[in-house]
């Protein structure tokens, strides 16, 4: 559960979410803006707390965690692709995607140089996120939230920026990677071509969960 209050009005976000998700799968999530799709992400990778309930990753009580060990934690098994990109602004392309590594202290071994190339941004390596499009930052992101190969990732609207053909690449370089690495990938999206790649699409409705239905 999880609510928020503004001044004396509390509004609950999420109440009864109950989700038990495998190793090896991909979650897609819908639901209408403002219905706590993030809310739900960012709970689940410890970012944020819940106000009642637990959140378990391969037997661990996230909430028997301090904030230290939390962070430990959230950097090493976590990637996210958040809805609004989060990238360093004063760090360039390759140092922002490398970031990751640099905290875990990870070696490189080409792997930056592999991730700016598979979402075709090598030649924008130097520059600045404020000079960048809202596209190439969310490319950034998305290659950022793989390269200290993290067991899962959490994508918030991953492709929202992003053109079809754009979108389509990013699509399959997922899906590849999750499926041969056996990661587990759980998605907020409306994309219809990222929907086709899920185990499960779930739907978020006044706080908790339904099994998506096609309504046509
Ligand atoms: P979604 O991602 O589905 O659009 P969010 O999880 O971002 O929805 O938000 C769910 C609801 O919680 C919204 O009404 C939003 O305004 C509210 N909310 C989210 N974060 C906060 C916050 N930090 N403080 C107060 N209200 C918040
Ligand atoms: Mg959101």
């Amino acid at each position: 559960e999880k609510s928020y209050s503004e001044g004396n009005v509390k509004q609950s976000v999420l109440k009864n979410v109950n989700l038990e998700i495998q190793k090896g799968e991909i979650v897609i999530i819908l639901g209408r803006s403002g219905s706590g799709k993030s809310t739900l992400l960012n709970i689940i990778s410890g970012i944020d707390r819940p106000d009642k309930g637990e959140v378990n990753i391969a037997g661990l009580n996230l909430s028997s965690l301090n904030e230290k060990e939390l962070t430990g934690f959230r950097r090493k098994k976590i990637g996210f692709v958040f809805q609004f990109f989060n990238l360093v602004p004063t760090l360039n392309v390759k140092d922002n995607l490398s970031l990751p590594l640099v905290l875990n202290k990870i070696s490189d071994n080409g792997k930056t140089e592999f991730l700016l190339k598979a979402v075709e941004l090598e030649k924008r390596s130097l520059a600045y996120p404020d000079t960048l499009s809202g596209g190439e930052q969310q490319r950034i992101a998305i290659a950022r939230s793989l390269i200290h190969d993290p067991e899962i990732i959490l994508a918030d609207e991953p492709t929202g920026n992003l053109d079809e053909k754009t979108g389509n690449k990013i699509i399959s370089l997922f899906h590849s990677l999750v499926r041969e690495k056996n990661k587990t990938l759980i998605m907020v999206t409306h994309n219809r071509d990222l929907m086709k790649i899920a185990d499960r699409v779930l739907t978020i409705k006044d706080g908790s969960f339904q099994e998506y239905r096609e309504e046509n």
